[in-house]
């Protein structure tokens, strides 16, 4: 993940440097062995660094299945499911009183409980919906909204009990790493940074030392730019450069160039909590109109963080909805992300939904 001196530029013409393009010359069998040429876009992260490779063809590829376990068929059903509402308060454990007194913690809908095979010391589960939907398309923005600010409270007891550093994350469906299918989100609080965020923040830091630019206020406002998607709010949707998923969009908090940036999300007022839930459903929303029902989501906060170069931002991208995983030997081992689809086209299908 080391920065590029390379990316020293204007987001405007970000598309030009950071990029390479490697063509792969094949006899293929299936046209009498003629040649044909396939070309790869290798494009840098203007931020981080890290690399992805487009190849539109690869979306072409056939793909064998391997038999599927009946267990990856089959759905709990809501009344042997932990989180639906008859069983959550008997199944699901709680903090103890010092943390957070009643145990559990509550806003509309959602309802924050401890993960019970926790990975971080603080390590909650938001189950911010009462009814066990399956379908993307199905969650509210009430519900989003009414999840978040239960992880922001969740946030601020971390904040008082030694634990400021945070990540809130989602993983939809089974593909994208849920063990219980009912919707949910996961939070971590920690006394030590997460590592994602730590990087962002001081990659954040050296651009703005570099360029003398905010990169995530010159991407929120660069509408002009072929990734650029829409607003809800306060938050700029766009797709990355360089996404690290497939059909990944960021919102991101803009001030607008008011010098009002924020860069947590326990600086959100309840309408902005609601705006970013509204961009969260339209971004699932088209997702789940391409028959994508798995996503994962990552917030990227950090409590007092130099508002100068930094913005809270979120990171929203598909799964693969059957058996075949898309991390394979170049995410593994590689350190590269593999693709078939480029922000620039993908970024229309988003467009449209931001302007109705
Ligand atoms: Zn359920």
């Amino acid at each position: 993940m080391k920065m590029k001196m390379k990316m020293k530029m204007k987001t405007k013409t970000k598309t030009k440097t950071g990029m390479s393009v490697e063509h792969a010359r094949v006899l293929d069998p299936r046209s009498g062995f003629s040649e044909r040429s396939y070309e790869v876009e290798v494009r840098v992260d203007p931020l981080t660094g890290s690399i992805c490779r487009i190849n539109k063809s690869r979306a072409m590829r056939p793909k064998q299945q391997a038999p599927v376990q009946q267990a990856q068929r089959c759905e709990a059903p809501p009344s042997r499911c932990p989180f639906c509402p008859e069983n959550i308060e008997k199944e699901t454990p709680q903090f103890p009183a010092d943390l957070v007194p009643g145990g559990r913690i509550r806003c509309g809908g959602a309802v924050l409980f401890p993960n019970l095979f926790p990975l971080a010391g603080l390590h909650g589960v938001c189950v911010f919906t009462p009814q066990h939907k399956l379908d993307l398309r199905s969650l509210l923005a009430r519900e989003l909204a009414d999840g978040i600010n239960c992880c922001k409270s969740f946030f601020e007891v971390g904040q008082s009990h030694g634990s400021p550093h945070h990540l809130l994350g989602w993983n939809f469906s089974s593909s994208a790493g849920a063990s219980l299918l009912h919707p949910h989100f996961q939070v971590i609080a920690s006394s030590r940074e997460i590592e994602a965020v730590r990087l962002y923040a001081e990659a954040s830091e050296r651009y703005l030392r570099e360029t003398g630019e905010n990169y995530w206020a010159a991407l929120a406002s660069d509408s002009s730019s072929p990734r650029y998607i829409g607003r809800s709010g306060r938050f700029a949707w766009v797709a990355p450069w360089a996404p690290v998923g497939s059909l990944e969009v960021m919102g991101i908090y803009d001030g607008n160039g008011t010098g009002t940036g924020k860069t947590s999300l326990l600086e959100l007022t309840e309408a902005e909590v609601d705006s970013l839930a509204e961009g969260i459903v339209k971004v699932i929303g088209v997702l789940s109109g391409q028959g994508v029902n798995a996503v994962n989501m990552g917030v990227f906060s950090v409590p007092d963080g130099d508002a100068e170069s930094f913005s809270l931002s979120v990171r929203i991208t598909a799964r693969p909805g059957s058996n075949i995983s898309d991390r394979a030997f170049l995410e593994i081992y590689g350190g590269e992300i593999g693709l078939t689809s480029l922000p620039e086209e993908y970024s229309k299908d988003f467009r449209a939904a931001f302007r109705g």
